[in-house]
């Protein structure tokens, strides 16, 4: 079935071992992150077999699909509170900013019997989840009231929502939160999660402060890219997803649509730019499955210009390669598109 995305499992594999292999010169376990690909069990393997401690994801249901592998998991989105009995039963460790959640998920883990572990998450400037470092002392003796959690560490997200760039002293802060809280309440915290794949860069730079050891890991492992910078990581593969769809239209036509031009699909108005007439193509997949922009041709004579909910546009003019209708065009894509492509139910999902 087309569209469908083909997935090297030997890639990710191998993508996998570079990550654990830099990380683990430096005393630090990885976290692989599996929401990007919606939790598939299959691919999370891949990682596991490649080293990494633990698997982490941001949806429950995700944590559910891949319940039967055997290492720890972990919840990465802050939990709702009506959703601590999942929890409880599904990760064995999750990120948390907000005692009354933490309260449900105590009760939640009393009520089986269990034991859940807590990341306290830190704010340090990007603005995403945590609490402020200036009431790490509000909340911890609270937490370790709570019989049925463990305190296992804290953490930071960093690079996501304000693009915030973790460097050896927003680390560093973390690393000196972690060894107060020691010192003052008499307890070792076991973790120090010091971000996701943004963090990575300091790892090659030798600049990882060093309480720091633990990452949470996607886009590296999916992509081959740190992502504080965004430079490829040497030994990486950029092509463990590929996009496949079809071709359903080839013609010659104008540049510039004939007529009055009113709104496109989604109420924009359009602009075009004459090039004449040209070789054009539409391929099998829309804005329902996919952002266009966050597509890369593999043949880089083709160009994407346009998409509405169900078709592609295609530049194939400077194309060499002689297409037909029903033949394939191939993509690479960003963390962005390859976000929607996975959650499409449109869009086959195929491993090799
Ligand atoms: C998504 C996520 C990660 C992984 O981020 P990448 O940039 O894909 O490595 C790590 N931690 C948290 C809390 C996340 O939500």
């Amino acid at each position: 079935m087309y569209p469908r995305v083909v997935i090297n499992k030997k890639k990710l594999y191998e993508n996998s071992k570079v990550v654990v292999d830099m990380a683990s010169k430096q005393d630090i376990n990885v976290y692989a992150v599996t929401k990007v690909y919606c939790g598939i069990k299959e691919l999370a393997e891949e990682s596991i077999r490649a080293g990494v401690v633990g698997i982490a994801d941001s949806r429950v249901e995700n944590l559910i699909q891949m319940k039967d592998l055997d290492v720890p998991k972990m919840l990465l989105r802050l939990p709702m509170g009506c959703e601590a009995d999942q929890v409880v039963k599904y990760a064995d460790v999750s990120l948390n900013s907000e005692l009354s959640t933490m309260r449900s998920l105590n009760e939640a883990a009393e009520s089986i019997d269990k034991k859940h572990g807590i990341i306290l998450m830190i704010d340090l400037g990007d603005l995403r989840e945590g609490i402020l470092p200036e009431h790490v002392d509000e909340i911890v003796p609270e937490i370790l009231k709570l019989q049925n959690l463990v305190l296992e560490g804290i953490g930071v997200n960093l690079t996501c929502y304000g693009g915030v760039i973790p460097n050896p002293v927003n680390l560093g802060e973390l690393s000196l939160i972690s060894s107060d809280i020691e010192t003052k309440y008499g307890i070792a915290l076991k973790v120090v999660s010091g971000g996701n794949s943004s963090s990575l860069y300091l790892l090659e730079k030798g600049d990882m402060p060093e309480r720091i050891n633990q990452l949470r890991v996607g886009e590296a492992i999916v992509l081959g890219r740190e992502t504080a910078y965004g430079d490829p990581i040497p030994g990486t593969h950029d092509d463990v997803f590929v996009l496949e769809a079809k071709i359903i239209e080839l013609k010659e036509k104008a540049s510039i649509p004939r007529g009055e031009i009113g709104m496109d699909a989604f109420g924009n108005k359009p602009t075009f730019e004459d090039k004449g007439q040209m070789k054009r193509a539409i391929v099998a997949i829309g804005r329902q499955d996919v952002e266009p922009s966050g597509l890369m041709p593999f043949d880089d004579k083709i160009e994407i210009i346009g998409a509405s909910s169900d078709h592609m546009i295609l530049d194939m003019t400077h194309v060499n390669a002689g297409y037909s209708v029903g033949d394939v065009v191939k993509f690479r894509m960003d963390y962005g598109a390859m976000l929607r492509l996975f959650t499409s139910h449109y869009v086959d999902k195929v491993t090799e």
